[in-house]
């Protein structure tokens, strides 16, 4: 299976965004949208447009917000077999503000909404039976139902001799939680490729320095990881040692959300393809640079000619 797609599981929402800056919802504000979002669902629309071959699982509302994404994740070729169309529930939804400060302001209809229904039926398990690749976000541990099929799909594809990258979205206050910490030990003891940012990976090792996370990391039996730095670009750390680093572009930040996520798949569908560690780090970095300079977190997602166009016009921090 290992030519199989990559899948992933969770959230497939709306965004809609006020127009001003600013903190909080409070007067009545512009907006704008809905756009196409849920993280992994901008991961699998980045994924798809490189590889040709990705999937998604995942619930959306019998309502418009729900046909806007799914139309948009079909139309530029996802499998869409695996997604439920819930007759009872809205689909989920992000109502976000942007700060001064770049922090954001969310209202979130999630866990009670369609997206926060993920049931297995026979369309799940064809998917996931021919997986090669599967990725799976943090988020998901937080929504109800999702754990028994990623527990499910990751004994499945590990099985059939697939892999799987997990990139942790880990918000402190959750890491009290001993069932999530279960979930967490589980997860990372399966993942191959792990894709933190910022000071996530010192929160889920537990540690306060990054040459311990990355050591602890190694010893429960991941193989790389991937630290997504933002404005500085992306280093690869292997268990034999390897340190690889690429530099991030100069480019000028419209709409941050969804670097984290055009970055993963770009990563995941490169190494994939069989590109070097460099390559796609750069490709990665484009990938992520490119997406944030689009209002919309999916509006930003490239095919491989369009970030190699990028990585050509826009010149790396030195
Ligand atoms: P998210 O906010 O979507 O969760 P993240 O925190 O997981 O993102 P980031 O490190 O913010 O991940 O972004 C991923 C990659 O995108 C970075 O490693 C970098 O290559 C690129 N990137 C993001 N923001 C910028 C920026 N302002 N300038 C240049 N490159 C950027
Ligand atoms: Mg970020």
């Amino acid at each position: 299976n290992a030519l199989g797609p990559t899948i992933t599981i969770g959230e497939i929402l709306v965004e809609i965004m006020a127009t001003e800056v600013g903190e909080g919802f409070a007067p009545p504000l512009t907006f704008t949208g809905p756009y196409p979002s849920g993280a992994p669902a901008i991961f699998i629309d980045q994924c798809v447009k490189l590889t040709k071959n990705a999937g998604i699982i995942g619930t959306v509302g019998n309502d418009a917000f729900g046909q806007i994404n799914v139309k948009r994740l079909e139309k530029d070729g996802v499998d869409i077999s695996a997604i439920s169309i819930d007759d009872s529930l809205p689909t989920g939804s992000a109502f976000v503000r942007y700060r001064e400060d770049g922090e954001r302001d969310f209202v979130f209809n999630i866990v009670a909404s369609a997206a926060g229904k993920i049931v297995r039926n026979k369309e799940t398990d064809t998917l996931i039976s021919k997986a090669g690749h599967m990725h799976i976000m943090g988020t998901l541990l937080a929504i109800p139902g999702a754990w028994e099929m990623a527990e499910y799909a990751v004994n499945v594809i590990k099985k059939n001799g697939g892999t799987l990258s997990f990139d942790p979205n880990i918000r402190k206050e959750l890491t009290a939680d001993s069932v999530f910490t279960q979930r967490l030990a589980y997860l990372l003891s399966q993942t191959d490729l792990l894709l933190p940012s910022g000071e996530e990976i010192l929160t889920i090792t537990n540690t306060s320095s990054l040459t311990d996370a990355i050591k602890n990391i190694f010893s429960l039996g991941v193989s790389e990881v991937v630290l997504k730095q933002g404005r500085e670009g992306a280093t690869s750390y292997h268990r034999n040692g390897d340190i690889v680093s690429e530099k991030a572009f100069e480019i000028e930040e419209i709409d941050p959300t969804g670097a984290g996520d055009c970055f993963g798949a770009t990563y995941v569908s490169c190494r994939r393809l069989g590109m070097t560690l460099n390559d796609s780090l750069t490709l990665a970095n484009a990938a992520g640079a490119r997406n944030v300079q689009f209002t919309g977190p999916m509006e930003g997602t490239a095919t491989l000619d369009e970030l190699q166009t990028f990585i050509q016009n826009v010149s790396r921090k030195i």
